[in-house]
């Protein structure tokens, strides 16, 4: 008892979001510490780590020949277990760094939240290398689970909530009855599919290459998955096939419409398949309580119009769509009864 009671107090109790596109720590007591891109920068020659998060982000498309920029876990998964480890220890201490002396002594107790279509192998790879990095006990909770808890939803009742995670690389669909997963479907397909469409389009009809981060941008500026009021264009620098030189193009919201219904259906068919295996008594509580959209592709305009006009049910999408995940690892942490003592 003695023993429990000073473990805990000695502990700093840590809830990791570590996602596709962005990194989220909660540490217990204190609320989200920290929130940084998944993003690597490295010598090519040596793989000597010289930026992490927000500062290597930045790099991306700019680097001279000897660095490179990495996104270690690109495909909804660990692709790089390596530069995963390098960049979960820079975060851990990073977020330990602000506590104070004596909860710095034990190895933080760490709660990962991590897809829920991966592998038993995946599993293992994130927590060897979360011990690699630092961490004391790991307890891997599913993600959609965590996003639920995070937005809200009432997991623990006996009827079903839906919830919908679009991410950079993946997008997960859950839907969750007495704190369990009971129909799953995770594609990858998520915000990253909609910067490469956007991408190809540039190429295929404006001659113009533009890169990964300008992508990006232009998705949040001007992409929508439904007509929205006011639409806008914008300028868009890249460089031109033809001439070899710098080219700016206006480009409309409509265009930029037509270039995601290539991997936008991906999206609203994980969840109309998803609600086509839901148990009936599920799916009428469903028609009630509607979908919850999280994480940063629920921001995509027009997205739960959409998903309403697909699906026939409400949709919702969560307050700080980003944080759900982080915030939902937050609050499972808590619980007492998870850790071994
Ligand atoms: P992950 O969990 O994979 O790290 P996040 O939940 O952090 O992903 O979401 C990141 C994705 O959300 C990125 O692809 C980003 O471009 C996208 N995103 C962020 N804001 C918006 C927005 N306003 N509209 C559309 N997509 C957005
Ligand atoms: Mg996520």
């Amino acid at each position: 008892m003695g023993m429990h009671f000073l473990t805990k107090l000695f502990s700093t109790y840590i809830g990791i979001d570590l996602g596709t596109a962005n990194c989220l720590i909660y540490v217990r007591d204190h609320g989200i510490m920290l929130a940084e891109p998944s993003v690597v920068a490295l010598k090519v020659n040596t793989r000597e780590v010289l930026a992490v998060g927000s500062e290597a982000k930045e790099m991306m498309g700019k680097t001279p020949t000897n660095i490179t920029t990495v996104r270690p876990m690109k495909d909804g998964v660990i692709a790089n277990f390596e530069v995963t480890e390098d960049m979960l220890r820079f975060f851990i201490q990073k977020a330990m760094r602000q506590q104070p002396w004596f909860k710095r002594l034990l190895h933080p107790r760490v709660l990962i939240a991590v897809p829920s279509g991966i592998t038993e192998v995946e599993n293992r790879a994130v927590k060897d290398s979360a011990k690699h990095a630092g961490a004391g006990e790991i307890i891997l909770v599913e993600e959609p689970m965590a996003a639920a808890v995070g937005v809200g939803l009432p997991v623990a009742e006996p009827s079903g909530s839906m919830i919908v995670d679009i991410g950079g690389g993946t997008t997960e669909v859950a839907v969750i009855s007495l704190s369990g997963i009971v129909e799953a479907k995770s594609v990858r397909v998520g915000g990253d599919a909609l910067d490469e469409a956007i991408t190809q389009y540039m190429r295929k009809n404006h001659n113009l290459l533009v890169g990964a981060l300008s992508a990006e941008r232009i998705k949040i500026k001007l992409g929508s998955a439904y007509p929205v009021k006011d639409e806008q264009t914008l300028d868009v620098r890249g460089l031109d096939i033809v001439s070899r030189g710098p080219k700016t193009v206006r480009i409309t919201a409509e265009e930029i419409r037509l270039a995601l219904q290539e991997p936008v259906p991906t999206i609203s068919d994980a969840v109309r398949g998803t609600i086509e295996h839901c148990p009936p008594d599920l799916l009428a509580d469903l028609v009630d309580r509607g979908i919850m959209l999280a994480g940063g592709g629920a921001m995509l305009a027009g997205l739960d119009k959409l998903l309403t006009e697909e699906t026939g049910l409400p949709v919702f999408v969560s307050d700080e769509p980003l944080n759900a995940v982080v915030k939902g690892a937050g609050i499972m942490l808590q619980e007492d009864s998870i850790w071994t003592a």
